[in-house]
């Protein structure tokens, strides 16, 4: 008997499982585990509803960046038949429309917890059981728990000192009111031009009075070049599913196209340049699998960066501003690569300025709007804060996780995050991480790493099951080699040389430099998690009661 089916279901506080978090991850957990299982699961989840990601990501210009028909489930062929998307990259309403879909079809809603905060969550050595705190000061306990809190999760204001002063307005695109904001005959401030400032500055300005795009890291930029799917194109997915999965299953990154065989110094410089710029019509982030070796090879990426950095000079009419936009510190594709909507083409219009604040910073906000190191004053009715998250670690670290001995996970990653495989941590049994640091995770699309991590996870609690056991948790000797093969995927590539990168958590004053993500490939990862389990999980300790 599960642990569900001994009291009313609305009186239970004791479950088989806990999973926090209700996005892509904890959604696709729950069924896993109460439906493939049938063990008692119950999802705890911030927000009011599911969704995640795009349930607090609105803001205007939002849009995913893996192509739509990657950017969802491929564990049913039903639900993979029945669903259409309309356009290449939705936004937030039509992928919250598919994840409510999802929720409802598999009757998902019925054990998950909306508005509730998980603030802690202890461990028990005496009853081998997790005991999770939430924020009206329930105890919930479970003997395994999973954490799909998400990499994205936690919104990164900067300290700038004088916010609390200001009269007008400020959001961050992270947890953009769900009404929306009227930028109608406003001065708008906004500051950061990663990812999500590439998606928003278009479309703000298309409505504000003014646009003041406040740049520190310069970013490269390829156009999506978004549009409806045809029916021609629907169908083929419909009819397609197992071949589209094959390639993301067999693609470094997750996404449903491989990367090209040719090496980039392998062909003269005029077939170079041509097939960069059938990549640039193409656009998307195909525009980085168009040679093998873009983000293993310095020489190769330079390439890269000559093409995108004159694009740019192209595109934007004023010199000076192009030149701003232009000046980038880090090779292609070592920061998140945005894909853009008409972003350089918007600094062409007069109602738009770009400010270089790593030639003057920001000295502080006041009453009326944003002042400059020089002294410069912009004056703003609205602060748009696009400056990202507190990536891969911030939301887990929020939360006060104690494992054995009271040993909190804070502490136990004060020098960088440390696990195996990115799943687990040595002294926190039966804790499993979804796409956490040291794992492909961000560097992948990410339905994909998500599924994979999902059902290993679930295949592992059925093996203790299946063979009486009751705990698992990694040695200190898998954790420290995998580590070494974090390090090692990284610097294969370029993507530490990005020195202001949310990969490495240079964004959060404070937070260790150490490069997060898992750099070896979707494809060769998911080996290495099969490999593992088939050798009775090499590199974990399990024990029974
Ligand atoms: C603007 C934006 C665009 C993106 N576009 C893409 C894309 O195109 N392709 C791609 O692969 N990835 C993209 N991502 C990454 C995206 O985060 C993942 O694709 C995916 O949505 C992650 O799902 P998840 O369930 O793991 O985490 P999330 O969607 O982040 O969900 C985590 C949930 O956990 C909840 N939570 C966190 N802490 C607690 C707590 N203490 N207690 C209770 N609940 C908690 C949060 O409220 C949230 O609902 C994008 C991210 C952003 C921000």
């Amino acid at each position: 008997m599960t642990e569900s089916t001994k009291k009313d279901a609305s009186q239970t506080r004791s479950f088989d499982a806990l999973v926090i978090g209700a996005g892509f991850s904890g959604l696709y957990q729950l069924l896993c585990l109460r439906d493939r299982l049938g063990l008692s699961v119950k999802v705890l989840e911030a927000g009011a509803g599911v969704g995640g990601t795009w349930y607090w990501n609105r803001y205007p210009g939002a849009r995913c960046d893996s192509e739509s028909h990657s950017y969802c489930y491929t564990f049913s062929e039903e639900l993979w038949k029945e669903w259409e998307w309309s356009e290449k990259y939705p936004g937030p309403p039509e992928i919250m429309r598919y994840l409510n879909h999802v929720a409802d079809k598999f009757d998902l809603r019925r054990d998950i917890r909306f508005g509730t905060k998980v603030t802690a969550a202890h461990y028990n050595e005496a009853t081998n059981r997790w005991h999770v705190t939430t924020d009206s000061g329930e105890v919930l306990t479970a003997r395994f728990l999973v954490s799909a809190v998400g990499c994205l999760s936690t919104a990164n204001v900067p300290d700038i000192p004088g916010l609390d002063t200001f009269k007008g307005k400020w959001y961050h695109t992270g947890q953009w009111p769900h009404e929306g904001v009227d930028f109608r005959g406003t001065r708008v401030g906004q500051i950061g031009t990663g990812s999500t400032g590439i998606q928003s500055a278009p479309v703000i300005a298309a409505t504000a009075a003014h646009l003041t795009v406040f740049q520190r890291t310069a970013n490269y930029s390829v156009p999506a070049r978004n549009g409806p799917l045809t029916p021609a194109f629907n169908r083929w997915i419909h009819d397609n599913m197992e071949e589209i999965r094959t390639t993301m299953r067999a693609a470094v990154n997750g996404h449903p196209f491989l990367l090209s065989e040719t090496l980039t110094l392998s062909i003269p410089a005029e077939e170079r340049h041509a097939r960069y710029e059938k990549a640039w019509e193409v656009g998307g982030l195909r525009f980085r699998a168009v040679f093998r070796d873009l983000v293993t090879s310095n020489e190769a990426n330079a390439t890269a960066v000559t093409f995108l950095k004159d694009k740019i000079r192209k595109i934007v009419k004023d010199p000076a501003t192009a030149e701003k936009l232009a000046d980038i510190d880090h090779p292609y594709a070592a920061k998140r690569p945005p894909i853009d909507t008409d972003y350089f083409e918007t600094f062409n219009r007069d109602n738009v300025a770009l400010v270089d604040v790593r030639a003057d910073p920001i000295e502080r906000v006041t009453p009326t709007g944003i002042r400059l190191k020089s002294g410069a004053e912009h004056p703003l009715d609205i602060i748009v804060f696009a400056t990202g998250f507190d990536g891969m670690t911030g939301s887990i670290l929020k939360m006060d996780i104690r494992g054995r001995g009271g040993l909190s996970l804070r502490e136990a990653w004060k020098a960088g995050p440390r696990n195996y495989l990115g799943l687990q941590v040595a002294g926190f049994p039966n804790l499993f991480t979804v796409t956490g640091p040291g794992s492909p995770s961000v560097l992948c699309n990410m339905p994909v790493a998500i599924e994979q991590h999902v059902e290993w996870i679930t295949d592992c609690i059925d093996y203790l099951r299946t063979n009486g056991l009751t705990q698992i948790e990694p040695t200190e000797e898998a954790m420290d080699s995998w580590v070494q093969e974090v390090n090692r995927a990284a610097d294969a590539t370029v993507l530490p040389q990005a020195k202001h990168s949310w990969y490495l958590g240079a964004n959060i004053p404070g937070k260790p430099r150490v490069f997060m993500p898992y750099a070896g490939g979707m494809a060769y990862y998911r080996k290495i998690c099969a490999d593992v389990a088939a050798r009775n999980y090499e590199g974990f300790t399990m024990t029974g009661d």
